[in-house]
């Protein structure tokens, strides 16, 4: 039986209730009034149920799918303004006990190089990521109880905190690791990390089963069941994904939402963050081997749909994505993307020659971190690589309430500013500085709280002088 309060995966990702909706939805992708009133709902920013979500998704009148579009532009550029934030994913290990068939870590493939980093390769690694330019990482490990116990990624994270190199630092580290034990989620929080990071691959369970037909990974429930164990081990910020291409996406996307309502009604907090990375092609893996894959059409469509529904949630594209896709959906919805990212393990200080290998899929946009920044500039929006919240406390619903009544905004904006301010002192290339210092230029005007801006203004002279880690 559905119930988005039940603890219990199958009731809070009810099947039959996902299969309830797609009928709902098929049956309403005519229905001009009904979804006339949907986006009038949609407007007042408080987000859509699953099944109303679903009608825009599955919708086929023209004319509205142009508004469904307008909208969710609307709501990114109200709540998110233009500020795009930076991350770059950083992985700890590839050994894994897993058996998942889409990832080339997966247990059996004898081909692929494993590695793991010692401290000292991170320490290594993180320099090289600090000298990019950058500040937030998402740490990435395979699931192996003797090579990447928990200890291991605790006594990681805190090497990663502690180098300092000029004047680099790594301020956040958000986490994505297999789900685990409330103990050790309590041990992340406590270690001091961001978001935790943990994608559902997808919510078919019947598909999930066979999509991991071995390891721990294979229960459906003990993986589902991970945000809440997070939750209650006190990490109020969680991220969900999907791996879009298992399955059908209509399916993923109403499950996805589903779980976000499960979240907020038994927490009072939805997701921080929803990635929705597609399938790639890697070593050992043939992505068309998955008949589920979605054109760039529909994944905008999705990404805008998942804007509209949950606005307040931050959404995530990595490189996975190419140059031309990335730029469609930033307008779209997308709050977060990577750059510069390597996808193996120790692929920061030197690339891996061939017959080593270890990246987790193929990268499709291959730019320097620089060539991103300004890629972004001259599409007008301020690379961001703030990360304030989690450092002030404001996390979880603190940080909800904040975002929900605009006032995050005073804080986004101007921090946007000077960290892009620090990146032009310290990394950047002449012309991403040039351009850098002419959006800040233009961009301080836009904060709408004088003292906010009287104080920006200062720290952007202060960081001019040298000085450095400021934040409202
Ligand atoms: Fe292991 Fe994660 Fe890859 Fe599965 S997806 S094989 S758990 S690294
Ligand atoms: Fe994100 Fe908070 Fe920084 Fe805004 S102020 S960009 S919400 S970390």
């Amino acid at each position: 039986m559905y119930d988005p309060k039940s603890p219990q995966a199958e009731e809070f990702i009810s099947h039959a209730e996902i299969l309830a909706t797609l009928d709902y939805a098929e049956q309403n992708k005519h229905h001009a009034e009904l979804i006339d009133s949907i986006l009038a709902k949609a407007r007042l920013k408080q987000g859509l149920s699953h099944r109303e979500a679903a009608v825009l998704l599955d919708c086929d009148i023209e004319e509205k799918n142009q508004e469904i579009y307008q909208l969710a532009e609307q709501l990114k550029k109200d709540i998110y303004g233009n500020r795009i934030v930076m991350f770059a994913p950083l992985y700890l290990s590839n050994y894994c006990v897993n058996g998942c068939v889409y990832c080339p870590y997966h247990m059996k493939n004898t081909h692929i190089a494993r590695k793991k980093l010692t401290q000292e390769d991170i320490r290594r690694e993180v320099t090289a990521l600090q000298d990019m330019g950058h500040k937030r990482l998402a740490i990435e490990a395979g699931e192996h109880p003797t090579m990447n116990p928990i200890e291991y990624i605790l006594e990681s994270i805190e090497t990663i905190y502690s180098v300092k190199h000029k004047n680099g630092s790594i301020r956040r580290v958000n986490v994505n690791i297999a789900a685990t034990s409330v103990e050790n989620y309590k041990k992340l929080k406590d270690a001091g990390i961001g978001t935790y990071i943990l994608f559902q691959e997808t919510y078919h369970k019947e598909s999930y089963e066979k999509l991991h037909p071995t390891g721990p990974k294979h229960n459906y429930a003990y993986h589902t069941e991970a945000m809440d164990r997070a939750m209650q081990g006190g990490i109020d910020d969680v991220g969900l994904g999907v791996l879009f291409g298992l399955e059908m996406y209509r399916y993923e996307f109403a499950a996805l939402l589903m779980h976000a309502e499960h979240l907020e009604a038994v927490f009072g907090v939805g997701p921080h963050t929803i990635s929705v990375p597609r399938i790639r092609p890697a070593d050992d893996i043939d992505a068309s081997s998955f008949d589920n894959g979605i054109d760039d059409d529909t994944f905008a469509k999705l990404v805008a749909c998942i804007r509209i529904a949950v606005p307040y949630t931050g959404m995530i594209v990595s490189t996975r994505e190419s140059q031309k896709c990335r730029e469609r959906v930033l307008k779209l919805g997308i709050s977060q993307i990577s750059g510069g990212s390597r996808t193996s393990v120790g692929g920061y200080v030197e690339p891996e020659p061939e017959e080593e290998k270890s990246e987790q899929f193929e990268v499709s946009d291959t730019r320097t971190l620089d060539q991103v920044v300004l890629w972004l500039m001259k599409l007008g929006y301020i690379p961001s690589f703030c990360t304030a919240c989690y450092r002030e406390g404001r996390t979880g619903d603190r940080f909800m309430s904040l975002s929900k009544t605009g006032q995050i905004q005073n804080c986004c904006h101007p921090n946007a500013l000077m960290t892009l301010k620090e990146y032009i002192e310290d990394y950047a290339a002449e012309e991403t500085k040039r351009t850098g210092e002419k959006l800040i230029a233009a961009e301080i005007n836009n904060v709408p709280h004088d003292k906010v801006r009287a104080i920006a203004l200062k720290n952007l002279q202060a960081i001019e002088q040298g000085q450095r880690d400021f934040r409202f």
